[in-house]
């Protein structure tokens, strides 16, 4: 037998290892302006065409290369950043490993124009697959453009891999967002096929953050600053009322990287509590500061997560220093340095918290160590309610109302042979649920969940099929959203207009809602295609769902009659007869009951004598 083992030739060996660090266009977005910061820019362009897959280029006006690094700056383990293995616990910059841009060459073709402010011409490479195709002296502005072509033009199974447009372009402005929050000193600008959807002039956090996020922001931010010799932890916290029903607006840095953590996002979400609702998410850009070598940096820089060395103290840091905020702000509601006088004294704005949160705040122990300056690191861990903080909070938890399959073991209702009285008896209870006699006893309906179930199957079968129909507006309402959901927007006003939704663009981040569906009262629809978005946005890295799905399920939740609304008997007749023409009618989509049966035989046991 012949030996069988190979060595893979390089540009297929750097095409696998690329794959790890540039997994989408918004990786290479990520990659790119990080290196741009990284080289101390002041500005950086960003320009994309078709989500990226043709065109991702960022130009900006850092130190530039010379001549030698601009051809060495795409070889694997090229980095000027790193020279010694000790570097690595002190690396204050983004990028560190020399990989992004050799991952690039390999899935691209790549054009670099560089040049340094003291040289007096720059450098032009133009790279393919790897190779170096062509090199000139040109005359170029200073710093640094990188266009890469064609994203996986060389690996069509990467390429075919690729999600729609839409769902890319959701993807690079999610990771633009992160770095212009992050670093609010530099100007930012996103242009797509030709239009500029963001334009971020140069300035503080807050100003960033509402240039980002949306203006009404601006008088709902409560300052975060809170340092100690451990940590620094600074940013701004939404004040309680503007917390979402979807996790939305929640950035957290470390040392400037953004990172997901389930953890920490619990100590932020304990801060909350009794503060707003259970089920609400606060806004927050929260950025921590620590001695790198606090931070495992093992942990790959393409991921999002991160290990402390001691997380309990970040934890108790962190849930301290917005605890404290937010009593502050209690305090003083004119902490905000710029709010418009006009809306100072709106009761939204300055209305203190009451007087029992105030005491249960400053009462909290952690505060009390917190307020204490550089005391913090004193605090035991059994203050900090570390123990209960998974069952608070696990990732993906918040996802289980929709992602929940039928796996609920709910008899199967026989509903053939469920028929109901003649001139069948029918009644309220709690202004929720309906008992209506039946041919063979009783059944309890939740009206809510019921109508859900209706809702769902009649807006899945017009899905498909001919549109609902709508009525048009008298008084069309209009939306003003953030870039973000503007975007999103106007992916799903399609298939709106089928669910009977008439939503039409309207100028620059706006949409006028012309028409709703023609059997729902008008009046409300704002409210829901905002609430639409938001739990889109939530739900949208949910492959199991399609669009559709996803827009269909959101409608029937939020269009149900609510529990606590009276119902007349012909509106309670109409929802048990609709149910029960259901082709599931025992179980919403997302897994709930709708009903349970009280057979005769069943009632009969329940009063059975024993002998
Ligand atoms: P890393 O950022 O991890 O060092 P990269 O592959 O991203 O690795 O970049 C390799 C090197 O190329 C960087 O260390 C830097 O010296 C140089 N470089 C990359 N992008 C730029 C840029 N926009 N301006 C100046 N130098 C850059
Ligand atoms: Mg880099």
């Amino acid at each position: 037998m012949g030996d069988i083992i190979n060595l893979l030739p390089s540009n297929i060996a750097n095409q696998i290892a690329a794959g790890e660090v540039i997994q989408r266009p918004a990786s290479a977005v990520k990659e790119l302006l990080e290196n741009a910061v990284d080289a101390g820019a002041t500005e950086a362009r960003l320009i994309i065409n078709d989500a990226g897959k043709s065109l991702i280029q960022v130009i900006d006006n850092g130190k530039g290369m010379s001549e030698a690094d601009a051809r060495m700056c795409f070889e694997r383990h090229a980095t000027s950043k790193i020279k010694a293995i000790d570097d690595l616990f002190h690396i204050r910059t983004m990028g560190f490993r020399g990989e992004a841009l050799a991952s690039i060459a390999a899935v691209s073709q790549v054009e670099l124009k560089t040049k340094r402010a003291a040289d007096p011409a720059g450098t032009y490479i133009e790279i393919d697959n790897s190779i170096i195709k062509k090199q000139e002296i040109i005359a170029c502005a200073d710093g640094t453009s990188i266009a890469m072509k064609n994203l996986f033009f060389n690996i069509p199974a990467r390429r075919n891999f690729l999600k729609s447009n839409a769902a890319e372009m959701r993807h690079i402005v999610d990771e633009f967002i992160r770095v212009a929050l992050s670093f609010p000193g530099v100007f930012f600008s996103l242009t797509s096929n030709g239009q500029q959807l963001y334009h971020l002039e140069k300035g503080s956090l807050k100003q960033r953050i509402v240039q980002v996020l949306g203006n009404q922001f601006g008088s709902k931010l409560v300052t975060v600053q809170e340092k100690t010799d451990y940590m620094n932890t600074y940013g701004f916290v939404g004040k309680p009322e503007i917390a979402k029903k979807t996790r939305g607006d929640q950035y957290l840095f470390v040392n400037n990287r953004f990172i997901r953590s389930a953890y920490l996002n619990h100590a932020i979400m304990s801060a909350y509590q009794e503060l707003i609702p259970a089920d609400s998410y606060p806004l927050y850009v929260l950025f921590i500061e620590l001695d790198p070598e606090q931070v495992d940096v093992n942990v790959h820089p393409t991921k999002q997560e991160i290990k402390f060395e001691d997380e309990k103290i970040v934890y108790a840091f962190v849930q301290a220093a917005i605890k404290h905020a937010l009593a502050q702000f209690s305090v003083t509601p004119t902490l905000d340095f710029d709010l418009d006088p006009n809306i100072q004294h709106l009761d939204a704005i300055s209305k203190p918290l009451s007087e029992e949160k105030k005491a249960s705040v400053a009462s909290s122990s952690l505060y009390q160590a917190f307020t204490q300056k550089n005391q913090a690191h004193l605090i035991e861990s059994k203050n900090s309610n570390l123990k209960d903080w998974k069952s608070f909070f696990e990732p993906g938890e918040e996802f289980k109302p929709l992602t929940q399959t039928t796996s609920f073991e709910f008899e199967k209702p026989v509903v053939e042979g469920i028929c109901l009285k003649e001139d069948c008896p029918i009644i309220q209870v709690f202004n929720s649920y309906i008992i209506a006699v039946t041919n063979r006893g009783f059944v309890l309906v939740h009206q809510q969940l019921a109508h859900e179930r209706i809702l769902y199957e009649r807006l899945i079968t017009a899905s498909a099929g001919k549109a609902v129909p709508y009525q048009t507006s008298l008084f069309p309402v209009t939306l003003q959203l953030s870039t973000q959901d503007a975007i999103l927007l106007a992916e799903l006003l399609g298939d709106l207009l089928q669910l009977g939704y008439l939503v039409e663009p309207f100028g620059k981040d706006s949409f006028v809602i012309q028409g709703t569906p023609a059997d729902l009262e008008q009046g409300n629809e704002k409210a829901v295609i905002e609430n639409l978005v938001e739990q889109f946005k939530h739900f949208s890295s949910d492959l199991k769902f399609s669009k559709r799905e996803k827009l269909v399920r959101s409608l029937a939740t939020q269009q149900a009659i609510k529990t606590g609304t009276q119902l007349t008997d012909k509106e309670m007749l109409a929802l048990v007869k609709d149910l029960f023409s259901c082709s599931q009618p025992g179980i919403t989509a997302s897994g709930s009951p709708t009903y349970v049966e009280f057979k005769k035989d069943y009632i009969e046991q329940l009063f059975k004598r024993t002998v």
